[in-house]
């Protein structure tokens, strides 16, 4: 017998018929006698209409500031997740199966005070352990815990993940199995490249990398806790038959494992390739060249709340003025801009410039810090195809590389073949 926690992404439990399929998931880890928590996402596409709700009422209401209080957005786009989760335990109670619904706050899962990205400080799992012990199937609903305000609060987008792989390692559980719309984790977004090939396994810090990066298949925030608290994670596909062969195998389910590096025998140099889309890119051009400048640059774009991610500075040609580029979501670039602007004369520039509608393409892999000419073989491989680079970062097990937004699909693609992704 095992202790296994079980999530299902939106597209897992679109409608009423992948809820039942998803029942059956977990009716036969029921029937194999282990005990089991199961994390529901809200219904594909449910939150961003009750985000879109969010971020539209002010207007309405003819409100002069898109202004809206982030305690009521949590309550709002809560709810996604507290229908698929009622609906479930009623999929299972169907099937003859002990389950009730958790709602984040009853178990608790007891969140910091940030709404709308709040990140999880405590679960208490005795209470479900103990219905676990006694056969109830846990069904809890994902994104979603209590603030130190006692009001709900969410855990940022994709943050059933990150519920999940909480309550896997609250509950001690054997392990946590993400099940989404892929069957596992992939070199990169089989969306994007066809050829992309799947991982049988793919270490914690390169998963970390990805999925900061942009691969959306895990939450970074999940990742981050399966390495800490070392849960055996899982990425697997909720659409293959629920009683196939080998889907109830306990020590190696079909998917991806997420795991320590030493677990992987055959380490590639890359990995895998990932993108961010909507990125955006600011120049100071002609900045003073002095010491305290980038404080009096990126000071006020913290205070902002604004992300800033790559930075290129150029070295200064006579020591008096230099160039500075960094990017930002698209999203942020005028409060950036309007931000820069307040501050111009203690930052001390000429011109500002930006550009929004740019494509991070990022290459990643272990294997990396101990191998030469990875960069040069990616900027060789876009320069073939005529992909200008804007930017570039690197750290020991990534490359990153700023472009233009049409020639995201074309990057992706050509980086995979050109490290030999796409063959086996
Ligand atoms: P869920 O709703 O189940 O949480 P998500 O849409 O959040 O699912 O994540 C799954 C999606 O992640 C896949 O459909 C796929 O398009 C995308 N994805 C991006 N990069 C990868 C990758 N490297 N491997 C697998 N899937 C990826
Ligand atoms: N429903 C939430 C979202 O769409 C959380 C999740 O699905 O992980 O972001
Ligand atoms: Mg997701």
């Amino acid at each position: 017998m095992a202790r296994i926690v079980m999530k299902f992404g939106g597209t897992s439990v679109a409608n009423l018929e992948r809820i039942y399929n998803v029942a059956r998931h977990v009716k036969r880890e029921v029937d194999a006698g282990h005990e089991v928590a199961v994390v529901v996402s809200a219904m594909s596409g449910k939150t961003n209409e009750l985000v879109d709700w969010v971020q539209t009422m002010p207007k309405v209401a003819g409100a002069d500031s898109p202004f809206y209080d982030a305690r009521e957005y949590d309550a709002v786009v809560a709810s996604g997740e507290q229908v698929t989760s009622g609906l479930l335990a009623i999929a299972l109670q169907s099937m003859g199966v002990n389950a009730r619904s958790w709602q984040g706050w009853q178990i608790p899962i007891k969140t910091d005070n940030a709404h709308g990205a709040a990140r999880i400080q405590e679960i208490d799992g005795e209470d479900i352990i103990r219905r676990m012990g006694e056969g109830q199937v846990a069904v809890v609903a994902g994104f979603q815990g209590i603030g130190p305000d006692n009001r709900i609060a969410t855990l940022g987008r994709g943050g059933s993940d990150t519920s999940a792989v909480a309550i896997a390692a609250g509950v001690k559980a054997d392990r946590c199995d993400i099940y989404t719309d892929v069957d596992g984790v992939y070199t990169t977004d089989p969306r994007i490249e066809p050829k992309a090939r799947r991982l049988k396994k793919i270490a914690f810090e390169e998963m970390l990398e990805m999925a900061s990066l942009g691969a959306k298949v895990l939450q970074v925030r999940s990742v981050e806790l399966a390495m800490v608290h070392k849960v055996r994670t899982f990425v697997r596909s909720s659409f293959e038959d629920p009683d196939a062969p080998g889907m109830g195998d306990l020590m190696n389910p079909p998917g991806t494992l997420i795991c320590d590096e030493e677990e992987i025998v055959e380490q590639e140099v890359v990995t895998g390739i990932a993108y961010a889309k909507d990125e955006a890119q600011i120049s100071l051009r002609r900045l003073a060249d002095r010491p305290g400048v980038s404080a009096a640059i990126f000071g006020p774009l913290a205070e902002a709340h604004i992300n800033v991610d790559m930075i290129v500075q150029n070295i200064s040609e006579d020591g008096t003025r230099t160039d500075m580029t960094f990017t930002v979501p698209s999203g942020d670039v005028d409060k950036a801009l309007a931000v820069l602007g307040e501050n111009k004369d203690t930052i001390g520039y000429d011109v500002l410039q930006s550009e929004k509608g740019l494509v991070k393409v990022s290459v990643i892999g272990i294997g990396m810090r101990s191998h030469a000419g990875v960069a040069a073989t990616a900027f060789r491989a876009l320069a073939e195809k005529g992909i200008n680079i804007k930017a570039i970062t690197t750290s020991e097990i990534k490359i990153s590389i700023l472009i233009d937004g049409p020639y995201a699909e074309l990057a992706v693609r050509t980086l995979h073949s050109c490290y030999g992704l796409d063959k086996n």
